[in-house]
């Protein structure tokens, strides 16, 4: 490495740190903190275990998810999430890890369980950043990972159900009574705001990871790739300022990077809940189509973000409705917090 450029990097992280407020620096816990999606409330017990045991936090994060990803009761993530239109289970992964800045993550995967960890893989084990569909699933298979049938019987219901609803001038005979005709759009927005865990941590030698992991919009074009596994997108960690990640309407998020807005804000000093807070009007002034707009000129669809910073503190938000909640795990215990919200 050339002199000047170990320069600039201390150049660098002096300013990073110089920015970090004064009241930040007061707040700072002792100890590991984990946070995740209001349906990872095991996934940050596990992880903070994990990281009190010693675990590096990206390790923990991923282990945290991974209860989620194997869970066939959430239709939202891994094994039993809901599939694509053509009825195969695709699922999207990233993951950061503070200490070396490095990614690596996976889109449109089929048929493994833990698309976390093939994430990991493909920041340890090559020099990319994000595999994709078939060239994904082949690197999976290389480091001996099972190609499974992730379909389970109550998602092929749920994808039946909303397939045979889609119209009733093609050729499926749905079960169901004559009103229930045309109910197939009801069925999709009834799962669609589901999605994802996200999960980010702090280890006992104060370095950061993050994770988000999704089988992404039910009944998506295949294809589709959403925000999860994009980094800046459905995750962004810096070692030296905090962490942020997503979950909801991925377009929006894929328009506007807001994880990574996220980090930047927090750098220049904002709370991790007023970071989230901005993130959320930035993608609601940047919201112009009609057809996204509910009567009131208002983003008619939500995304929640979750961060924390190099100090411990914790804070989210999102674009609709009080009620929103993170996990949150440290040395006092597992609790659910609100998130903020920018309209009611
Ligand atoms: N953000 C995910 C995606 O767009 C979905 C979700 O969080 O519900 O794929």
């Amino acid at each position: 490495m050339s002199h000047s450029r170990v320069s600039r990097r201390t150049f660098l992280k002096t300013g990073a740190s110089a920015l970090v407020p004064l009241t930040a620096r007061a707040a700072r816990r002792e100890g590991p903190v984990v946070i995740a999606s209001a349906n990872g409330a095991a996934c940050v017990a596990e992880a903070l275990r994990q990281i009190q045991e010693g675990a590096d936090a990206l390790d923990a994060v991923i282990a945290g998810v991974n209860l989620v990803e194997a869970d066939p009761n959430d239709t939202s993530v891994g094994f039993g999430g809901l599939p694509n239109a053509d009825g195969v289970v695709q699922l999207d992964s990233a993951v950061m890890h503070g200490p070396t800045g490095r990614a690596g993550g996976v889109a449109a995967l089929e048929g493994v369980m833990y698309p976390s960890r093939v994430a990991r893989l493909v920041l340890q084990r090559t020099d990319h950043v994000l595999l994709v569909a078939n060239g994904a699933q082949a690197f999976a298979r290389m480091h001996g990972f099972p190609i499974e049938n992730l379909l389970t019987e109550r998602a092929r219901e749920i994808w039946v159900r909303w397939r045979e609803n889609l119209s009733n001038r093609d050729d499926y005979l749905p079960p169901h009574r004559p009103e229930d005709r045309n109910i197939g759009e009801d069925i999709r927005r009834s799962y669609d705001h589901w999605g994802t865990i996200h999960c980010s941590g702090i280890d006992l030698a104060g370095n950061i990871s993050s994770v988000t992991t999704t089988s992404g919009l039910a009944f998506k074009i295949p294809g589709r790739v959403g925000d999860s596994p994009i980094i800046g997108a459905g995750l962004y960690c810096d070692n030296d300022v905090g962490a942020a990640g997503s979950t909801g309407r991925g377009e929006a998020n894929l328009e506007n990077l807001a994880s990574f807005l996220i980090v930047e804000r927090m750098r220049q000093g904002d709370s991790p809940q007023d970071a989230c807070l901005y993130a959320c009007q930035r993608i609601a002034d940047h919201t112009r189509l009609r057809r996204l707009l509910n009567d009131q000129g208002e983003p008619a669809f939500n995304v929640s973000f979750y961060a924390l910073n190099k100090a411990g503190v914790v804070g989210g938000a999102r674009i609709r409705g009080a009620g929103g909640r993170m996990a949150v795990a440290d040395a006092g215990g597992t609790r659910m917090v609100d998130l903020a919200y920018l309209y009611a």
